[in-house]
């Protein structure tokens, strides 16, 4: 096993990794940016080293500089978080390079899923269904449109190497299709260093489901169930629930099993999630991420797992610790992502916290980097904590999670947790009957 794990990430889901190293008795090391030095991730740690400025680009970012601060404390292994440099194929190649093991899954399958294009035509061919698209990058207005023409709009042009929810485009009709592209492409040349777009029929009432995987470096590999992640705003998620109110065991289990096959097919390892939308039945893979999720808390909450503690297991080469049959679903899982944000216009809201109280009870969990007189740093992700709820029913997850949001006290900056204590009192979230145009159609309806 590891002796010394870096985790080259900030904020909660740096906590999340040192909270399972401490557990597993494995020295964590924080890096950070001279905007992060009072950070809660670097108080928690056993050692930190400061690897840049605050601009991400120059810290978080910085290859050269993560690697520099691996050799400098001696780690044998990097652990990616979530978001900058999780998905980088060019980063795992670097890591491995200088000998240190990069808690993820190849450089080579992280470069495969990192493009939605060849990520689709990966999992295709081990009978995974997709949603239409066109199956190669736009290299032409007139192909976009006789594959617009065939498929019928509406259609949705994606960057290729996008995430985040950021570079897509809804393009109701032929006229609009030229402009949208420009702008796609514009858009995701300045996000992601990489213009390739495609379009993909638009689905108009689906849900977000997505499966979440755990393979070893032997073969093994499990499933653990669903997360449905259909309430979202500008296609980010904002709520996630275990198990989706719209699936029955059967259709969970076969489309665990179908997935479970993919991932020993493309002899995957380490944990990864396989996104989907749902639509009248059916299934439509989107993407896959490999790395560890921000919902993964709401998996943790229904089967035991400890995720991160899996992660860094089957990462030092040991062997799954459980059979598919040894993971049982119990219970209902809640996550509300808390973000430092106004809850009616959504700008970002950094600056200081001046009074901060937590919710408490039974089966309230908190994973946030936040504390009385930190202050939140401008540059960064607005998501300052999860609220992560359990109960036996999904109704007694709602009521939880309502009394657990009235509880929390985040004062000196705004935050949506207003927003989410209204979600929890509407009848389509008590009924579970929504889609991932929900929430917007709804705030549509309140401005
Ligand atoms: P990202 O990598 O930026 O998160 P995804 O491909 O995972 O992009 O999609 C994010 C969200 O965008 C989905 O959860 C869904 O709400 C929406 N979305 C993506 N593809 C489609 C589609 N073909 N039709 C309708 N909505 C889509």
């Amino acid at each position: 096993m590891f002796k010394k794990i870096l985790i080259a990430n900030r904020g909660e889901i740096a906590l999340r990794v040192i909270r399972a190293c401490r557990e597993m008795g494995i020295r964590s090391v924080a890096v950070h940016s001279t905007a992060d030095n009072n950070s809660m991730h670097v108080r928690l740690a056993d050692e930190s080293i400061c690897i840049g400025p605050a601009s991400s680009r120059e810290s978080y970012l910085n290859m050269p500089a993560i690697v520099s601060a691996a050799t400098i404390v001696g780690a044998d292994a990097i652990h990616p978080g979530v978001g900058f440099l999780s998905e980088n194929a060019e980063f795992v190649r670097m890591v491995e390079e200088h000998n240190f093991v990069f808690i993820g899954p190849s450089a080579e399958h992280t470069r495969i899923m990192g493009d939605k294009i060849t990520a689709k035509q990966a999992v295709k061919q081990f009978g995974i269904p997709v949603v239409p698209g066109m199956e190669r990058a736009v290299t032409s207005n007139e192909e976009a449109h006789a594959f617009c023409n065939d498929a019928g709009f509406p259609v949705l042009i994606k960057a290729a190497g996008g995430g985040g929810g950021k570079g897509m485009q809804i393009v109701y009709r032929p006229e609009s299709l030229t402009e949208a592209l420009l702008v796609a492409r514009n858009e995701a040349k300045v996000n992601f260093g990489n213009d390739q777009v495609f379009i993909e029929k638009f689905l108009v009432t689906p849900r977000h489901i997505e499966i979440q995987v755990l393979a070893d470096h032997h073969g093994n590999v499990v499933h653990l169930g669903e997360r449905d992640c259909s309430i979202q705003r500008r296609h980010q998620k904002v709520w996630e629930e275990a198990p989706s109110p719209a699936l029955d065991d059967k259709t969970r289990s076969e489309l665990g099993e179908l997935v479970v096959k993919a991932v020993k097919g493309l002899g995957y390892r380490g944990v990864g999630t396989f996104e989907f939308l749902y639509e009248n039945g059916e299934f439509y893979f989107i993407e896959m991420n490999t790395r560890i999720q921000v919902e993964h808390p709401v998996t943790e909450m229904i089967t035991g797992i400890d995720l991160v503690r899996a992660q860094i297991l089957v990462a030092s080469g040991e062997k799954l610790p459980f059979t598919q049959e040894d993971i049982q679903f119990r219970g209902h899982a809640i996550e509300c992502r808390i973000n430092a944000e106004d809850p009616e216009t959504f700008f970002p809201s950094p600056g200081k916290v001046t009074s901060y109280h937590t919710p408490g009870g039974l089966g309230v969990r908190i994973d946030s980097h936040l504390y009385n007189g930190y202050s939140v740093p401008p540059h960064y992700d607005s998501l300052v904590s999860k609220l992560i709820v359990f109960g036996d029913t999904r109704q007694q997850a709602i009521q939880r999670v309502n009394r657990a949001l009235r509880e929390y006290v985040i004062g000196g900056i705004s935050t949506n947790i207003p927003l989410h204590q209204k979600l929890c009192t509407l009848p389509a979230m008590a009924s579970g009957d929504y889609n991932i145009h929900w929430l917007e159609e709804w705030l549509a309806q309140q401005a």
